[in-house]
């Protein structure tokens, strides 16, 4: 059994984390840079070291000072959270080569999916279909034409160490491949320090639909149901709802069983999520899998009743799953919004700055994952987003409901916020049937704005709007 956890991240999922060890009775140990001093992952932990200054790569990325305060301390795991180091394949062989443990999949199999093009492989194999696309990486852009050339137009070009939404371009015609060809490259270079890419046909309009898994040390596999992640902008998810509104059973039981093969395949442990773009003819494929907790992990715990973190520690220490596939039980209906630190009006613009006021809701079933309080700043140096809002509900339009009426209780001041944005977002009409893709948002954009500016105006309540007629 673990004693001592070091948490190497900050901000909500760090703070998250640590309430689930607290209530394992697991100490924890966080590691903060010189703007988050004040941070309340740093005052939860049970003990806080300062490990740099504010850019990412001077603390939150710096392996050797984080590998130095989980060695000095004592502790005996490290639990990555999402971005930062979560799915660096050389990080969790460090950790895991110095005798501590690494909370997630071994370097090898992170390095193997975190290839995405490689990945793509893997599953084919596996008998897991993939959009038609390059088989590997592109050596260049004669071969990109190509590929595209056999495949159709119009295809994306994808970063294979991408993440984020980063890195990626749609490409409608073979006159622009070159110039987009580089654009991807350039931006991969600078994100990612890794230039390859890969080709896929883009699915027009399609679903973005995940499956949580989990998969203990002897390889015992099960899925936690799925989550419709198609609210998107810039191929970034905004909303997210668990179960998915339109799949029929069939569909969720042959994308479970896929999820299924397509961990099996990868020796896998630990949390994972097994993404896929579901096609408007009803045929789905596999995009990637995320080797750590998801950022919209909440909705399905709030489903499930699991806790996916202490699932994830329970592993880490050799556990064996609990539960098989036919004790997993959907109970109601849950949401996800994310609050950005962004100004939607001014192209979301970021908005960093100090938090004056924060009023957050509460009340029946709803949960808030944060790590903002009146008075903290927020830096440009990390992720905009501050807060997320979940509701659970017996039924999609109770969770509806009690989102809005949430985000009606929200109160941030001091910066620019999305909450309008998402407000009314749940007024959509697609939204409240269920019905959006991940092109909806942005090509309701306009219109959402529009309402977006009235919110901000009338301090909200009550509107019965309804956009994308
Ligand atoms: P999720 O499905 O959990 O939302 P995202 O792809 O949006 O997954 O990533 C979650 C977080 O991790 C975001 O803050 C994102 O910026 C960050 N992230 C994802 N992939 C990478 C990466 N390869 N490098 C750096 N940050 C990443
Ligand atoms: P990231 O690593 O940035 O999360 P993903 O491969 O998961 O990248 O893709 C991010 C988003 O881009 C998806 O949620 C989906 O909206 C869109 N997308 C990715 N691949 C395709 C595809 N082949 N066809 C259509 N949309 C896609
Ligand atoms: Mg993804």
């Amino acid at each position: 059994m673990f004693h001592k956890i070091l948490v190497a991240n900050r901000g909500e999922i760090a703070v998250r984390i640590i309430r689930t060890c607290r209530e394992m009775g697991i100490d924890t140990v966080a590691v903060f840079s010189t703007a988050d001093r004040d941070s309340l992952h740093a005052q939860f932990a049970t003990e806080a070291y300062c490990i740099g200054g504010p850019a990412s790569k001077d603390s939150y990325l710096n392996m050797q000072a984080i590998m130095t305060v989980a060695l000095e301390t004592g502790c005996e795991a490290i639990h990555p959270g999402y971005g930062m180091l979560a799915e660096n394949p050389y990080f969790a062989d460090m950790v895991n080569q110095v005798g501590l443990k690494f909370i997630g999949p071994s370097g090898d199999t992170i390095r193997a999916l975190g290839d995405k093009s490689n990945a793509r492989l893997l599953m084919s194999e596996a008998n897991v279909s993939v959009p038609p696309g390059s088989n590997g990486v592109l050596q260049d852009e004669t071969q990109a034409l190509a590929v595209a050339e056999q495949i159709g137009y119009p295809v994306l070009l994808k970063a294979s160490a991408g993440g984020g939404g980063r890195g990626m371009r749609l490409v409608e015609r073979s006159e622009d491949m070159v110039r987009l060809y580089y654009e991807a490259m350039l931006e991969a270079e600078t994100a990612f320090g890794d230039n390859s890419l890969y080709i896929e046909k883009l699915i027009e309009n399609p679903k973005h639909i995940e499956f949580q898994v989990l998969v203990d040390q002897a390889g015992n596999a099960i899925h936690l149901g799925d989550r419709d992640c198609s609210w998107q902008r810039r191929r970034q998810k905004v909303i997210e709802e668990t179960p998915c509104p339109i799949l029929s059973d069939e569909q969720r039981k042959s994308m479970g069983e896929a999820a299924i093969r397509a961990i099996k395949a990868v020796n896998y442990e630990g949390a994972g999520t097994v993404e896929f773009v579901l096609a408007e003819d009803g045929n789905f494929y596999f995009i990637e899998i995320n080797t750590r907790i998801q950022v919209e992990h909440p909705i399905t715990e709030m489903v499930t009743g699991i806790d996916i973190v202490r699932e994830q520690i329970r592993i880490a220490q050799g556990g064996n799953l609990l539960l098989t596939q036919a004790d997993v039980k959907i109970n109601g209906h849950a949401f996800e919004c994310r609050i950005n630190a962004e100004k939607p009006s001014d192209n979301f613009r970021a908005s960093p700055g100090v938090i004056d006021d924060f009023i957050m809701p509460g009340g029946r079933s709803v949960r808030i994952d944060s790590a903002i309080y009146p008075g903290c700043k927020i830096s440009h140096h990390y992720d905009s987003m501050i807060v997320k809002v979940i509701v659970h509900g017996n039924r999609r339009s109770d969770a509806i409901r009690r989102m809005r009426r949430s985000l009606e209780e929200t109160i941030i001041n001091g910066i620019d916020t999305n909450i309008g944005l998402l407000y009314v977002s749940l007024f959509d009409q697609d939204m409240i049937r269920g019905s959006y893709n991940t092109s909806t948002l942005e090509s309701h954009m306009d219109e959402i704005l529009k309402y977006e500016k009235i919110f901000r105006i009338s301090e909200n309540q009550d509107f019965e709007i309804i956009t994308g007629n």
